[in-house]
Order: structure tokens, then C-alpha cells, then sequence
């Protein structure tokens, strides 16, 4: 299984949480929000992509599956 994800820009506020639980996946730009590095990770990467969406204070990340199933936020 591997996930995509897609950050809401609006609803970023730079909390950086996302940085720091999936440093991979997410960084932030010079405006301080974050952006997907690479939107799909490999296998080993999904827990991080999944706990750094929801450790974001604000819910700016989408997270799908495979099959394009969003799984967060629910
Ligand atoms: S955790 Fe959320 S608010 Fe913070 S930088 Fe990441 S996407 Fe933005």
C-alpha cells in the first residue's frame, strides 16, 4: 500500500508538525507553508505520511489510498 497526499494551502498555517514527524514528504516553502516533496511515499513512509496529516493542528493534509480512498481526515 502506498499513500498520496495532497496539503490544503489555505489551512496550512506553518505549523511545521508535518516537517517534523515526515521530514520526506514535507517541507515548507518561503511563504511557511508546507509542501508535498514527494506525494507518494514508499511503503515504509505510509505511517509517517498518515501521523504527520494527523498531527497537523489545522487539517491541511489529505491523505488517499491506492485506490484514491481519502483516509484523512475522515
Ligand atoms: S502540520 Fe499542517 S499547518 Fe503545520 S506545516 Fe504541516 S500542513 Fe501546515
Amino acid at each position: 500500500m502506498s499513500y498520496s497526499v495532497k496539503v490544503l494551502r489555505d489551512k496550512c498555517i506553518g505549523a511545521a508538525s508535518c516537517v517534523a514527524v515526515a521530514p520526506k514528504t514535507f517541507k515548507l516553502d518561503s511563504q511557511n507553508k508546507a509542501v508535498v516533496i514527494k506525494s507518494t511515499g514508499d511503503k515504509d513512509a505510509d505511517d509517517a505520511i498518515l501521523l504527520a496529516a494527523q498531527s497537523c493542528p489545522t487539517a491541511a493534509i489529505e491523505v488517499y489510498d491506492e485506490s484514491g480512498k481519502k483516509i484523512w481526515p475522515l
